[in-house]
């Protein structure tokens, strides 16, 4: 993965392992190496190993392992390069921008720039309206009635887009080619194509960040009753709707810590929650989650308690985004908060009247998706038979993309109790659909294997770290075939290889090689406590294993020979036979 003098290895030399897993890991000095609670599998002790001078971890209870790359990967669910990114960043090491291959690249990169600045630009305008104009001071009293101080107003950037029409135009014009400012979205045209103008106007605005806290967009809602209350900018180059979450430049951490997020629908919802001390809350700024947005959190997590509006939209929003992240594999739970007195209650008013306690309390209480849907069902009329139907068939499309087969039954036997209808026939209904589903309930490897023989262990131990004489070794062992048909035949094929190269490969590459199985056995022996190897061990590892070659051969012959006594081939056999008897006495008494 991180080549010879590329970047992604002079970050891998200059990172030490210790330090970056330090920082998610509490981790303590354990002999030669530093252990912790693992991160990736909840354990009351610790099994979880980092070694300081391999640059290696791996976990003895759930076997994962390998380098500082593939810990941030699999920690930040990122891609390769952003883990190198996130490694050389940790440790201060400046990451070169990418190469721009051709001059159309070029011209992206320094549109995307351009583009940004204007945002940033525009961010400086709008805060500084809100401030100082009497008109901005009217939105503040606005803001102000709606519970949001003057630190709330500040923490989330919220700004004024004054009514006159040009004023923000009048600030970018002399910076900015007209092309440029119509791309951003921030400034538009009107219909007869000859004049430009404002996009946002009379509108308290929301400044919306991409993941790594640049402003790529605006949400903007009227102040008065102006139309369409809610005004968001457009598909720019920098940004698109379905690939942005609200707040998610802020929430990756806490989300990342408590490994769950909360999913509201607009930017006032996730200010309150926010507000409320919990942090880990996105907003989908839109009435339905998009595949990009759901993919992005799930690098993040795989649980979420979803929190949408209880009208029809938001009911509706919420069983679509239910749909697609029950696809991918998300755990779900649905939060429908009651009505205060009779007004439908969203995340925002629910906490302005009941206060942050209240809504805590009811966000511990969340039930799974399954007890919200069927309770959604459960509002159908059930008296008739084409009523259960009908519940039936809003429930099933849920089960059908569910990919856990135990899941899906557990499903089966409550849905047939809630609404009674006969379990047979509702388990009929769902093997018929599980069957049309592509692709099966994944079976996690088994990963518990028999340990290896020590003189097994011992020779790995020397293929990989022997300086001296591991390339001695390894033609030996190639030479004779004598690692054939161990249960570790495949560690050692790719020690071999690696033995006989001429370029150094480190551990995790030899690990990322293998199976899971076999790189949880690779990786327990290297972290095993063990003395120096001399090459008189290594030897005497390597006679066992001659010897064991010749036994082996012996013993076929030998059965060869009792299948058939009287068989054409018997004196060559025995020749055969005689001949092993003798390389075993000189092969030596195991010892
Ligand atoms: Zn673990």
């Amino acid at each position: 993965m991180a080549e010879a003098g590329s970047f992604a290895d002079r970050v891998k030399q200059q990172a030490d392992i210790v330090r970056v897993i330090g920082e998610y890991v509490r981790l303590k000095k354990s002999g030669q190496n530093f252990t912790g609670l693992c991160p990736f599998h909840g354990e009351k002790t610790p099994s979880f190993a980092v070694h300081p001078v391999k640059q290696i971890f791996h976990c003895f209870g759930c076997g994962k392992g390998g380098d500082v790359f593939s810990f941030v990967m699999e920690m930040e669910k990122c891609p390769f390069p952003d883990a190198v990114k996130v490694v050389a960043e940790k440790c201060g090491i400046p990451v070169p921008r990418p190469k721009e291959r051709t001059p159309e690249e070029r011209k992206e990169n320094q549109q995307r720039a351009a583009l940004i600045e204007i945002h940033r630009e525009t961010q400086v305008f709008f805060t500084g309206q809100l401030e100082s104009t009497a008109e901005g001071r009217a939105a503040r009293a606005y803001l102000e009635d709606r519970g949001l101080n003057g630190e709330a107003i500040a923490k989330f950037g919220i700004g004024y887009a004054p009514s006159g029409g040009d004023a923000l135009l009048r600030q970018l014009k002399p910076k900015y080619a007209e092309k440029l400012l119509l791309e951003s979205g921030v400034i538009s045209r009107d219909q007869s194509g000859a004049r430009l103008f404002d996009r946002f106007r009379k509108r308290i605005t929301f400044p919306i960040a991409n993941e790594s806290g640049k402003i790529v967009a605006f949400g903007c809602r009227a102040l008065g009753d102006d139309l369409p209350k809610y005004l968001n900018s457009p598909e720019t180059p920098i940004y698109s709707k379905s690939n942005v979450l609200y707040h998610m430049d802020r929430a990756k951490e806490p989300i990342r810590r408590q490994d769950f997020a909360i999913l509201v629908e607009g930017y006032m919802d996730a200010i309150a929650v926010a507000r409320a001390g919990i942090g880990n809350v996105v907003a989908s700024c839109g009435t339905s989650l998009a595949e990009p947005q759901i993919k992005l959190l799930g690098r993040f997590t795989k649980r979420v308690i979803v929190n949408y509006d209880p009208d029809v939209a938001g009911q509706a929003a919420t069983e679509r985004s239910l749909t697609l992240l029950l696809e991918h594999d998300f755990e779900v739970r649905v939060l429908a908060l009651p009505a205060i007195g009779d007004k439908k209650a969203d995340p925002d008013l629910f906490i302005r009247e009941k206060g942050a306690e209240a809504y805590i309390k009811l966000l511990k209480e969340a039930p799974p998706y399954v007890d919200y849907l069927i309770t959604r069902a459960r509002q159908m009329d059930l008296s008739t038979g084409e009523g259960k139907q009908r519940a039936l068939n809003f429930l099933m499309p849920y089960v059908q993309r569910i990919p856990n087969r135990l899941l899906r039954s557990e499903w089966a036997t409550r849905i047939a109790q809630q609404l009674r209808i006969d379990e047979p026939v509702l388990r009929a209904a769902l093997n018929k659909s599980a069957t049309e589903r592509r692709g099966e309930v994944k079976v996690s490897p088994q990963l518990v294997g028999k340990p290896a023989k020590q003189i097994e262990r011992r020779l790995i131990r020397m293929l990989a770290e022997a300086e001296g004489f591991k390339r001695e070794l390894a033609q030996r062992l190639q030479r004779g075939r004598l690692y054939e048909g161990l249960e570790t035949e495949k560690v050692f094929a790719a020690l071999i290889v690696a033995g006989l190269s001429d370029e150094p490969i480190p551990a995790t590459e030899i690990g990322a090689q293998l199976d899971e199985r076999e790189r949880r056995v690779f990786f327990e022996i290297l972290f095993e406590d063990a003395q120096e190897p001399t090459w008189e061990e290594a030897e005497s590892c390597l006679d066992a294993l001659r010897r064991r070659q010749i036994e082996q051969e012996l013993a076929k012959v030998q059965k060869t020979i009792e299948a058939n006594p009287s068989g054409a081939g018997l004196r060559e056999l025995l020749e055969r036979k005689q001949e092993l008897m003798k390389q075993l006495t000189a092969a030596g008494q195991p010892g």
